[in-house]
C-alpha cells in the first residue's frame, strides 16, 4: 500500500495562509490530497439583499458551516489524507469586508472544526480579482480559479500526487481547476444543464457529483480504497521471481 490508512500522529490546527507537512511525507511518496472550495461546500453561500447577489459571508454572523463538514474532514484525517482548502476570496479586493475578517472566517471555521475532531491541513486563499477595486489585488494571477496555481503549490508543500488527488467544489471553475491539474473532481449540488453549457473544455464532466461534503467524503474514499487495493494487487502479481 502506498498511503498508509491509520489515524493522525497528532491534531494539527492550522492557521490561515500556512501550511505544515504532514506524516513526514518525502518526494515520490503516493500521497492523494483532497482540495475543497470553501463557500458552499463548507459554508453556506448568503444571499445579499441590498445588492442583490448571492455571495459568500462578509460577516462572520453569516458564516455557517453545513452539518456533516466536520464529519466529512474528519474521514479524511482519519486517513492521514491532507485536507487543503483552495478558495478564490475576491471579497477584499472588491471591499465587502477587510482582512481582519477574513481571518475570523478562519478562526470560527478551525474552531467549529477542532470542536468536532476535525482538522484542516492548510487554507489557501487567491485574494486578486482582475476587477478589484483596491489596486494592490488587482490583477490577473495564476492562484485565481479555474487556475491551477494553489493546486501546484500542495504539490511541493505536501508531496501530493494531483492524479490521484480530488477537487471538491460546487461551482464550475472548481471542476475546471480540478480536472486542468489532473485531478478527479466531485461537483457539490445539482449538476444542472445550464451548468454544463458553460464548462470548458466542452463535454467536460466530474467524476462524482454529491449532494453535500459528507456524500463526497464516502464516494472519494471508496475511491481511493478501490485503487489502493488494485495498486496492491498490481504489485503482488508483478514481483519478479527468484
Ligand atoms: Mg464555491
Ligand atoms: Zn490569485
Amino acid at each position: 500500500m502506498r498511503f498508509q490508512l491509520q489515524p493522525p500522529a497528532s491534531k494539527r490546527p492550522v492557521s490561515s495562509h500556512t501550511s505544515r507537512r504532514v506524516g513526514g511525507s518525502t518526494a515520490g511518496t503516493y500521497r492523494p490530497a483532497i482540495f475543497l472550495d470553501r463557500d458552499g461546500v463548507i459554508n453556506r453561500l448568503i444571499y445579499h439583499k441590498d445588492v442583490g447577489i448571492i455571495d459568500s459571508p462578509f460577516t462572520v454572523r453569516q458564516f455557517e458551516i453545513f452539518p456533516r463538514v466536520a464529519r466529512a474532514i474528519r474521514l479524511f484525517n482519519s486517513l492521514r489524507i491532507p485536507v487543503i482548502v483552495v478558495s478564490n476570496q475576491p471579497g477584499i479586493a472588491k471591499g465587502h469586508f477587510n482582512a481582519a475578517t477574513l481571518h475570523s472566517f478562519d478562526r470560527k471555521m478551525h474552531s467549529v472544526l477542532s470542536s468536532a475532531g476535525a482538522h484542516l491541513d492548510a487554507v489557501y486563499y487567491c485574494l486578486h480579482h482582475p476587477q478589484a477595486v483596491l489596486p494592490e489585488l488587482r490583477k490577473r494571477c495564476g492562484c485565481r480559479k479555474p487556475g491551477i496555481g494553489m493546486l501546484q503549490r500542495a504539490v511541493g508543500e505536501f508531496a501530493v500526487s494531483l492524479p490521484d488527488s480530488f477537487m471538491i467544489g460546487d461551482g464550475i471553475t472548481d471542476i475546471e481547476a480540478g480536472s486542468r491539474a489532473g485531478c478527479k473532481t466531485v461537483f457539490i449540488g445539482n449538476w444542472k444543464c445550464e451548468c454544463c453549457k458553460f464548462i470548458r473544455p466542452p463535454g467536460l464532466r466530474p467524476t462524482f457529483m454529491a449532494s453535500d461534503l459528507w456524500e463526497a467524503a464516502q464516494l472519494v474514499v471508496g475511491k481511493l480504497r478501490r485503487e489502493v487495493r488494485k495498486s496492491w494487487l498490481e504489485t503482488t502479481t508483478h514481483v519478479p521471481p527468484g
